[in-house]
C-alpha cells in the first residue's frame, strides 16, 4: 500500500489522513504540538462548522460531540448607518441544518490520540526543509497542511489569483461564559458596522463546557484596531467588552454578566489573505504538494476556513484515491488543486467581497431580506453551500433578476 506523509495535525490534515488510514494507507502525520501542548495553549479559532463539511467528518467517525456541542441554528444579520449604533437592516432565518463550532484545543487532541488508536503514525516534530527531503525519499506523497505555519513559505503566492496583499482586518477573539443567549433561537448573529469593522457571535464547547464565542473584525488602523497583547488576556476581554458598549451596544447588554473561559481564551492577529502555488520545490528538486490554509487563505470574516479546510480534505482524499498506484506527479497536484479551488472559488470571493465597502445592489438585497423570508434563508443556508452564491451576489442584473423573482 502507499505511504503518504502529512505536515499539520489541523482541520485538513487529520480529516485526510483519517480518510487515507481507512483505505489502507500507511499514513504519517507530523504535529509540532502535543496533544497537551494542543489542550493547554491559546484559542486558535472561532471555527463554526456548517452541515456539510461536519458531513465529511461524520462519515469517518469523527463526530464525537454531535451530541454535547450546542447546536446554531439560524444566521442574523444586523447593519448599523454609518456612524451611528442605529441598525438599518435586521432579520435572521433559519439554518436547514445546525452549525456546530467546537474549540480544536478539545477537537485536534482527541482526533490524535483517535488517529493513533487507530493505527496511524504520529510524529511530535516541526517539520523543516531537511524533514520534508527525508520524507520526500520514503513516502509517494508528502503533503503540507501546516495552516499559517511557517513551512508554508515554500509556497509562492499567486498574485494574480490573491485579491489582497495586506491583511484587510485586525482580528480579534474572546471566548466567554455567561453570556444571555439571543431570543428565538441560536445563531451566528453578525453584525456591520461600516467603515469600523464587524462583529460576530454564536455558542460553541470549550475546554471548560459551553462558552460564547465572539469575533471581532477591526478595519485595519480604524476604531476596532487596538488589541493588547494576547498574551494579557484579561486586558483582551476589557477591550472587546468596550469595543462592544461603543459600537455593538446590544451585543454589550447580553455580555453583562460574561467573564473569560479561561486566561488562554483570547486571540488576536492579522493576515492577508493569500492563494498559492500547491507545488512546493525542495533543494533537491523533490516536490510536496500544499493543501486548506496552507495554500487558500482566506479571513475569517465569514466563518469559512474550517468549512474550507474539511472541504479540501474531502477533495483530496478523493482524487489521492482515484490516483491509485500512480505517480503524485507536478500536474496532478496542480490539477487536483485547480478542481479544489474551483469547488471553493465562489466561497473565496464571497469572502473578499465582504472585506470592501457593499456595492448599493448587494446593501439593497441584504435589505430585501429582511422583507422576504424565502431571501434570508438562501442567504443563511449559502453558508453551508456558498457556491449558491454566484451569479447574483456579485453582478447587479443577477441580484435585481433574483428580487424580482421573489416579487409577485
Ligand atoms: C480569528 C479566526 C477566526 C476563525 N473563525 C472561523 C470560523 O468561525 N469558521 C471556520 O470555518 N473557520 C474559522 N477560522 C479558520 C479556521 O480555523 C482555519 O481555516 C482552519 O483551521 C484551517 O485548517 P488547516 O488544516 O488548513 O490548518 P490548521 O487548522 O491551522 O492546522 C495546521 C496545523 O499544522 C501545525 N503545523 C504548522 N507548521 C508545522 C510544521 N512545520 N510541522 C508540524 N506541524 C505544523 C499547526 O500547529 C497546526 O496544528 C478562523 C480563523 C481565525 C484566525
Amino acid at each position: 500500500m502507499r505511504d503518504i506523509a502529512i505536515i499539520g495535525a489541523g482541520q485538513s490534515g487529520l480529516q485526510l489522513a483519517f480518510g487515507l488510514l481507512a483505505k489502507g494507507y500507511t499514513v504519517s502525520v507530523y504535529s509540532d504540538r502535543t496533544p497537551e501542548e494542543i489542550e493547554n495553549g491559546f484559542i486558535m479559532s472561532s471555527q463554526c462548522m456548517f452541515n456539510t463539511p461536519l458531513d465529511y467528518e461524520r462519515e469517518l467517525d469523527l463526530n464525537f460531540w454531535d451530541e454535547s456541542c450546542p447546536n446554531i441554528d439560524g444566521i442574523a444579520l444586523s447593519l448599523m448607518a454609518p456612524g451611528t449604533t442605529d441598525k438599518v437592516i435586521s432579520w435572521s432565518a433559519r439554518l436547514d441544518n445546525p452549525a456546530q463550532s467546537l474549540d480544536q484545543r478539545v477537537k485536534m487532541p482527541r482526533w490524535i490520540r483517535e488517529f493513533e488508536k487507530r493505527g496511524g503514525k504520529m510524529i511530535y516534530e516541526s517539520a523543516d526543509i531537511d524533514t520534508l527531503e527525508k520524507l520526500a525519499k520514503t513516502n509517494d506523497l508528502v503533503v503540507i497542511a501546516s495552516g499559517k505555519g511557517e513551512i508554508g513559505k515554500l509556497f509562492k503566492r499567486d498574485a494574480e489569483r490573491s485579491q489582497f496583499d495586506k491583511p484587510m482586518r485586525a482580528l480579534g477573539l474572546v471566548y466567554v461564559h455567561g453570556m444571555t443567549p439571543r431570543k428565538d433561537y441560536s445563531a451566528v448573529d453578525f453584525n456591520i458596522a461600516p467603515g469600523v469593522g464587524e462583529f460576530f457571535v454564536f455558542p460553541a464547547q470549550t475546554l471548560t463546557g459551553d462558552c460564547h464565542i465572539l469575533v471581532f473584525e477591526g478595519i485595519p488602523g480604524g476604531p476596532m484596531d487596538g488589541w493588547p497583547s494576547m498574551h494579557d488576556s484579561k486586558a483582551c476581554f476589557d477591550y472587546g467588552m468596550q469595543l462592544l458598549k461603543t459600537h455593538f451596544p446590544d451585543q454589550a447588554l447580553l455580555c453583562k454578566n460574561a467573564k473569560l473561559t479561561d486566561d488562554k481564551g483570547v486571540l488576536a492577529g492579522r493576515f492577508p489573505p493569500t492563494i498559492k502555488n500547491p507545488v512546493g520545490e525542495l533543494p533537491s528538486g523533490a516536490i510536496v504538494y500544499g493543501i486548506a490554509d496552507c495554500v487558500c487563505l482566506n479571513d475569517p470574516i465569514t466563518g469559512q476556513g474550517s468549512n474550507n479546510a474539511s472541504r479540501a480534505a474531502k477533495f483530496n482524499l478523493d482524487a489521492i484515491l482515484k490516483h491509485g498506484g500512480n505517480d503524485f506527479s507536478r500536474d496532478w497536484m496542480r490539477a487536483t488543486f485547480e478542481g479544489n479551488l474551483a469547488e471553493v472559488k465562489t466561497c473565496v470571493d464571497w469572502t473578499n467581497s465582504m472585506l470592501l465597502p457593499p456595492p448599493e445592489f448587494r446593501l439593497n438585497l441584504l435589505g430585501a431580506a429582511g422583507e422576504i423570508p424565502e431571501l434570508a434563508s438562501r442567504i443563511a443556508n449559502n453558508f453551508n453551500t456558498p457556491s449558491d452564491f454566484a451569479p447574483w451576489w456579485f453582478e447587479e442584473d443577477e441580484a435585481n433578476k433574483l428580487l424580482a423573482s421573489y416579487t409577485p
